[in-house]
């Protein structure tokens, strides 16, 4: 076994602490990364306090990871000893039924395996993430990663960046839309990005007036407040796709009077409770609501090459491994622009 180091969470009470565990030897199909940075996901404090239930502890919180190979495994293609590389949300699925034959490893049938708190397809050896020195992974679900951008603006890639790009490409955003993105955090700030860069004609829909300056920095063409009842109004039957980001309870009936005909609801984020949607504001205009997560395999790889291509990164805040329960409260504020990302040195 390899030793590993990192920090973990023992219970839903208690804050992170150091914790030393191991990671499995190098098998032929493996690769053996050296961890540089690893952003930090709100979907991480849900798991670490218990509150989508079911969390297995100790967890080694972290999917947003980049590192450099330090070893491969006998038959590895794809990687050598020294190439950047990227571990995103899973480390592995089936490989075998439909979804995962069409690269859509994230809607497995037998279930993907999450990169932490989640058990490896043996059903019974734990999986630890990214807050950690080492990772040991198939190389299939391993990324390559563009030499040209900077490395901690690119673990947040691996999470919030294929959250947002992977429904923009499903639904074939671009030039000639009018989308609006609902909340401007980790995901807000990537699909405002991704979506500018796709051509359509973005406009940021947010609650705090302190962002405009930022989402006009980050490429949105406008900013409306949505909490001022007037300019709420002017937008009835205006967008053709709403990216719904909030983790928070929010009122999904006044942006779908946002939508034209034929428009979309796409919803990444998962508040804590259900929506409630009246069916009225579906069927007067045709509207859909439809849902994304992550991205697969090959998809994840196609936004890392498209964000070296347009140097595309997430906009971070780069903290020391012992700030992470505080960075956890400060997140918990809203107080980040838009990222932290541990700078795995200083474990
Ligand atoms: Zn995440
Ligand atoms: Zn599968």
């Amino acid at each position: 076994m390899i030793s590993a180091k990192g920090y973990a969470a023992h219970n839903s009470r208690e804050p992170l602490a150091p914790f030393a565990f191991e990671r499995r030897e190098l098998g032929p199909s493996d690769v053996h990364i050296d961890i540089l940075y690893c952003g930090v996901c709100h979907s991480d404090i849900h798991q670490v306090r218990d509150e989508w239930g079911g969390s297995m502890y100790p967890i080694v919180p972290g999917h947003e990871i980049v590192g450099r190979v330090i070893d491969v495994g006998s038959s590895v293609k794809k990687f050598k000893k020294g190439d950047l590389a990227a571990i995103g949300c899973m480390v592995d699925s089936c490989r075998e039924c439909e979804n995962c034959r069409q690269g859509l490893e994230q809607y497995c049938k037998k279930g993907s395996v999450g990169t932490y708190n989640s058990y490896e397809r043996d059903g019974k050896t734990p999986t630890y993430g990214g807050y950690s020195n080492k990772i040991v992974t198939h190389e299939y679900f391993v990324l390559r990663v563009p030499e040209n951008l900077p490395l901690e603006g690119v673990a947040p890639l691996l999470c919030a960046g294929i959250t947002t790009y992977s429904p923009l490409r499903y639904w074939k955003v671009g030039k000639g839309h009018r989308v609006g993105i609902l909340g401007l955090g980790g995901l807000g700030h990537m699909a405002v990005k991704f979506a500018a860069a796709f051509g359509a004609e973005v406009t940021m829909l947010s609650t705090s007036p302190s962002k405009e300056a930022d989402s006009k920095k980050l490429g949105a063409h406008k900013f409306v407040l949505t909490s001022n009842k007037d300019s709420t109004k002017i937008l009835r039957g205006y967008f053709d796709f709403i990216l719904d980001t909030v983790s928070a309870v929010h009122d999904h009936g006044m942006f779908l009077s946002m939508l034209n005909t034929n428009g979309t609801l796409i919803v990444v984020g998962v508040p804590p409770s259900p929506a409630q949607i009246s069916e009225f504001s579906l069927i007067g205009n045709r509207r859909s609501i439809g849902g994304s997560l992550i991205g697969g395999i090959p998809e994840t790889q196609e936004m890392l090459n498209f964000c070296g291509d347009f140097n595309i990164v997430s906009e971070v805040e780069v903290i020391p491994i012992k700030k992470i329960n505080e960075a956890y409260e400060r997140m918990l504020k809203g107080d980040v622009r838009y990222r932290f990302v541990i700078d795995m040195k200083t474990l």
